[in-house]
C-alpha cells in the first residue's frame, strides 16, 4: 500500500495516471493532502468518487503517530513520534518571537557516532521516508491548529536526529514537497539543513538552492574534529571548505558553520584564532552551541565567560559569531539531546 504523503507531486501525477485518470486531478488530491491536512480519502469530497475508490484501494494516508508530547517551561514542544515499523523518532517545536520552527529528524540513530550527540550513541537504525519527514511537520501543524495558537509554524531546521545527507534521496524529496506553492510551500529560504558534511552530496544539495545549509564543524583542525566526530575522517577540514568554496552564494549570502563549545576540548582562545584561520577562506558566519549535557557523555559545559571570549575573538577578526539560544532543556529537546525515548524506557519523565 502506497503512503500518498511519501509521494511527491510528479509521483502522485503518475499514480494517479496508473489509475486511468487525467494527471490534472493530482492537484485536487495534494492540495487536501498538505493544505487541509486530510487523512482519510473518502473525505476528499471535491475529488470524483471513481477516483476516491480507485485511490482507496491503491493507497493509504498514514502521519507518525503521536506517542507522547512534552512542553518545556519556555514553550518549546517535544513530540515523540511513532513509526509504521515501530521504530521512534522526535521532532520539536521552537517558539520565536513571532512563529515557530520546527526541527525535524532525518533518520532513526545515526551513523556519524559524534561523541557529543545523543542520537549519534543510538548508532543507525535506518533512513526515514520522505512521508515520515513530512509527516512531523503534519502533526507540529496539527498541534498548534488545535491549541489554537496564533503562531505559524513557518521555518523548519534539519537539525533532529540524523544526519540529513546520508539520507539524501528522501532528502531531496521532502524539500522539493515543502515547497509545492499548492501544498505546504514552504520557501527556501525559510529551511535549513544542517550536516557534518558528506562528500558524496554536500555540493550537489548547495546547489540545488532548495534550502540554506549549516555545517556542524565544531573544531578548527582535523585532528581535533576526528577526535569527537569519527565520520569526519571521510570528509577532511581541506577538502569540506573547498567543496563549500564551490557552492554559489547570493551577494549578501553566507555560509553557516555551527561550533559547539565544549569545555577543555575546543574552546581555548588557540581554536577561536585556528578557527578564524581556516574560515577566512570562505564566507563565513559563526553559530556557537553551548554543549547541552547528556547523561552518559564525558563533556562539559563552558562558563559563560569562556563562551562569551570566544566569540569576541571570532568578532574581533570580524566574523559575524551569534550564540545559539538553548531552548527547551528541561525536556532534553535541545540540541543533540534526541534519542526517541521511547527506546529508553528508563528515562521517562526524567
Ligand atoms: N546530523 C546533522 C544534523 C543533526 S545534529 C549535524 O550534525 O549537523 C544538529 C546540531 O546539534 C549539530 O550541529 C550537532 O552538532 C548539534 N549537537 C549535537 N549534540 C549536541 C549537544 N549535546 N549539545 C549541543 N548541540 C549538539
Ligand atoms: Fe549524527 Fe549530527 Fe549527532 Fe553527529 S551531531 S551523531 S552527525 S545527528
Amino acid at each position: 500500500m502506497t503512503n500518498l504523503i511519501d509521494l511527491t507531486f510528479h509521483e502522485l501525477e503518475t499514480l494517479i495516471v496508473s489509475l486511468g485518470e487525467p494527471p490534472y486531478r493530482a492537484r485536487q488530491v495534494w492540495q487536501w493532502l498538505w493544505q487541509k491536512g486530510c487523512r482519510d480519502i473518502a473525505l476528499m469530497t471535491d475529488v470524483s468518487k471513481a477516483l476516491r475508490a480507485k485511490l482507496a484501494e491503491a493507497a493509504d494516508i498514514v502521519w507518525p503517530e503521536v506517542v507522547r508530547v512534552r512542553e518545556s517551561e519556555d514553550g518549546t514542544v517535544k513530540f515523540l513520534l511513532g513509526l509504521a515499523d515501530g521504530e521512534a523518532v522526535e521532532c520539536v517545536l521552537i517558539p520565536e518571537k513571532d512563529h515557530y520552527t520546527g526541527c525535524l529528524s532525518t533518520q532513526v540513530g545515526c551513523a556519524m557516532g559524534c561523541g557529543f550527540c545523543a542520537t549519534g550513541m543510538l548508532g543507525f537504525k535506518r533512513n526515514m521516508t520522505p512521508g515520515e519527514m513530512l509527516g512531523q511537520v503534519l502533526v507540529a501543524r496539527q498541534y498548534l491548529l488545535n491549541k489554537g495558537e496564533p503562531l505559524a509554524l513557518r521555518n523548519l531546521v534539519f537539525m533532529g536526529m540524523g544526519e540529513p545527507l546520508l539520507n539524501y534521496e528522501n532528502l531531496i524529496k521532502t524539500l522539493e514537497s515543502l515547497h509545492h506553492p499548492q501544498g505546504l510551500d514552504f520557501s527556501s529560504r525559510r529551511i535549513t539543513v544542517s550536516t557534518a558534511g558528506v562528500k558524496r552530496h554536500l555540493l550537489d544539495l548547495g546547489k540545488t538552492g532548495l534550502c540554506a545549509l549549516a555545517v556542524s564543524l565544531h573544531a578548527p583542525t582535523q585532528e581535533q574534529r576526528e577526535r569527537i566526530m569519527p565520520g569526519a575522517a571521510k570528509l577532511p577540514l581541506d577538502e569540506l571548505i573547498e567543496l563549500l568554496r564551490q557552492i554559489p552564494l547570493k551577494p549578501r549570502e553566507s555560509l553557516t558553520f555551527e561550533y559547539l563549545l565544549l569545555s577543555g576540548v575546543n574552546d581555548a582562545d588557540a581554536d577561536a584564532r585556528e578557527l578564524v584561520r581556516l574560515l577566512s577562506r570562505v564566507k563565513a558566519k559563526v553559530n556557537l552551541i553551548v554543549y547541552n549535557a547528556t547523561p552518559g557523555l564525558p563533556f562539559r559545559q563552558p562558563s559563560p565567560e569562556r563562551v562569551f571570549a570566544f566569540q569576541e575573538i571570532l568578532k574581533a577578526k570580524g566574523l559575524v559569531a551569534t550564540v545559539r539560544k538553548s531552548k527547551g532543556a528541561d525536556i532534553a529537546a535541545a540540541c543533540g539531546q534526541l534519542r526517541a525515548e521511547a527506546a529508553c524506557p528508563a528515562d521517562d519523565g526524567a
